[in-house]
């Protein structure tokens, strides 16, 4: 990428981060901190935040959306347990940035996003900054992508109020979800491993404050 979009500024704050990220958030997964090294997330959001890109807040994009924090990014795509080539349903595409975190580790993903102008920016940018997914759809994520399941992991990345049956259906058996849930403004984050048809375990790990997950498009 060409030094003016993605400057030694950029790569050294990047790399500060992954320090911390590592250091202080206890983020393990190599995959994860090389292609959160990789991807830069300074394009994903309004340049009046491009000094505070690589720090660890959340930031409001369009249609009163968030980016997440980088470490609910590394958190979320750690529990994913990821190898390069799995099949991966995205809820939520927002931006974009989670997705080109799963395309830079390989994954062939799928991604759902409700809100339209969401839509077409992720597809764009995703485009221009070669992190395409296999596939990017614009619709009610409640619903999954049953003509491409089954999945071996589903990453929800918005707050559910309870557990959405459909996507449970369409992952593959030994498959993980990783899921906020809630229902207040607050979430507990979730993974979930499927060890048949209608068996789960279930794992609790932090409280986070993700955008709720709705249904209907807009
Ligand atoms: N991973 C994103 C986070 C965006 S916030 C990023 O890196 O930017 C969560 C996103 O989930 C929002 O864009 C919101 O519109 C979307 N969302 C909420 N409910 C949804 C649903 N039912 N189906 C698909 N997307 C949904």
């Amino acid at each position: 990428m060409n030094e003016k979009l993605d400057s030694y500024l950029h790569k050294g704050r990047r790399r500060q981060l992954i320090n911390y990220l590592r250091e202080k958030v206890g983020v393990r997964d190599a995959g994860v901190l090389e292609a959160m090294n990789t991807v830069p997330r300074h394009l994903f959001i309004e340049s009046v935040f491009d000094e505070w890109a690589y720090e660890d807040r959340a930031f409001p994009i369009l249609s009163d959306q968030t980016i997440s924090h980088p470490s609910t990014v590394a958190e979320q795509t750690s529990l994913l347990e990821l190898s390069p080539k799995e099949k991966v349903l995205e809820i939520g595409t927002g931006c974009g940035y989670q997705t080109a975190i799963l395309v830079a580790m390989g994954a062939d993903v799928y991604t759902i996003e409700r809100i339209k102008n969401l839509y077409e920016f992720s597809i764009t940018l995703l485009k221009q900054l070669n992190y395409q997914p296999k596939k990017s759809i614009y619709g009610d994520g409640f619903l999954g992508d049953n003509s491409e399941s089954p999945f071996d992991k589903i990453i929800v990345t918005c707050g559910a109020s309870e557990i959405p049956k459909i996507l449970f259906d369409q992952l593959k058996i030994g498959g993980i979800i990783v899921i906020p849930m809630g229902k207040g403004k607050e979430q507990k984050l979730y993974r979930f491993r499927k060890l048949d048809a209608k068996q789960y375990t279930k794992e609790e790990f932090g409280t986070y404050a993700f955008v709720p997950m709705l249904g209907n498009i807009t």
